[in-house]
């Protein structure tokens, strides 16, 4: 059997990879939707994003997958197949009889291993294998698991975290929880509501987190304008944050992330902390990308940590690597 798809479908992200290619497209997990009749998908992607929080009545944008699983199915189906169709197209690529790989957090149930499954069919792949997202994410990080080694990989992305102790290509212990960039966004909505009054989006509130939100308290002080509305008049407001505040504003989040890893490693048997220790922890993810995130997570743990190179892309890519593995290519 020859595998020549792989898909990291991702609460926040779809990133495709095919085999001998690389990563082809990556696009947010978001679709348009026509609120009329049958929910119509009208956009999916970069043009469905753009209307995220700025929608009509007739049209709204839907983020199909939560919590890492998939909430609307028909949704989800029409996306994923959408992306497929784009790209096979952008590489000439053959567009009948693909065999996919495809990536799911480690903890769902076999339902929703099953949902996933189906919608890799109804885009038109003829065989799917599942394999495991920190399984995946650690070797499109470049980590070599095959050994009887420890290897350690946290995984922060919109609506999971998945912590992760590998040895021998198998998970030995792990833990996902449903946390991540999305909740870190929230934190700053009800920050902004309760500090200053003020409303803002979604949107808003990530693009805060981008440009100066951090994980490390004492880091360089930055800060921004931040325009939304004012809850009490109702009219447009504008005040300035600090990273500062930020930080302060997503420490629940943080803090619940930061537990969890030390929950990991005092479950992981000591030669595999031995092995953890000398070689680090890796961090795969977007939102891993939060600034000062390895030096927190080593001031929290005591253990070295690295981002990965491409942090949002090592699931797809380790899923394209498994797809070789598997056909028999090197
Ligand atoms: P998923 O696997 O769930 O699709 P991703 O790994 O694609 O998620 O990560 C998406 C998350 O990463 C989003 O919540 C996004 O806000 C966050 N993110 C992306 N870039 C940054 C950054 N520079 N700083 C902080 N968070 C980021
Ligand atoms: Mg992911």
């Amino acid at each position: 059997m020859k595998y020549d798809l792989a898909v990291d479908l991702g609460t926040a992200n779809v990133v495709i990879y095919i085999v001998g290619e690389g990563v082809v497209l990556r696009e947010p997990s978001i679709a348009a939707v026509s609120s009329r009749g049958r929910r119509k998908v009208v956009a999916v992607g970069l043009e469905a994003s753009r209307m995220l929080g700025k929608t009509t009545q007739e049209v709204q944008a839907v983020r199909p997958l939560r919590d890492g699983v998939i909430a609307d199915f028909r949704v989800t189906d029409e996306m994923l197949k959408l992306y497929v169709e784009k790209a096979l197209r952008s590489k000439n690529a053959s567009r009948k009889g693909h065999n996919m790989v495809i990536c799911v957090p480690c903890d769902i149930n076999t339902m929703e291993q099953q949902a996933v499954r189906e919608a890799a069919k109804r885009a038109g792949a003829r065989t799917v294998l599942i394999a495991e997202e920190p399984i995946a994410a650690a070797i499109g990080a470049g980590m070599d698991i095959s050994e009887p080694r420890g290897s350690m990989l946290i995984d922060i992305g919109g609506g999971t975290s998945d912590i992760a102790v590998i040895s021998i290509g198998g998970l030995v212990c792990a833990k996902s929880l449903r946390t991540g960039g999305v909740k870190m966004d929230d934190a700053i909505v009800s920050y902004m509501r309760r500090t200053y009054n003020m409303i803002i989006g979604d949107k808003t509130a990530e693009s805060i987190k981008i440009e100066i939100g951090t994980a490390m308290p004492e880091s360089s002080l930055k800060s921004m304008l931040v325009r939304g509305r004012d809850n009490v008049s109702g009219m447009p407001m504008s005040v300035e944050v600090t990273s500062r505040e930020i930080c302060t504003a997503m420490d629940k989040c943080l803090t619940d992330i930061f537990d969890s890893i030390r929950e990991v490693l005092q479950e992981t048997p000591p030669e595999l902390i031995a092995d953890i220790m000398e070689d680090g922890i890796m961090l795969a993810g977007g939102g891993n990308l939060l600034e000062g995130m390895p030096e927190r997570i080593t001031y929290e743990t005591g253990v070295k940590t690295v981002l990965a190179e491409s942090p949002m892309d090592c699931v797809a890519i380790g899923a394209g690597i498994i797809a070789q593995r598997v056909s028999g290519r090197k």
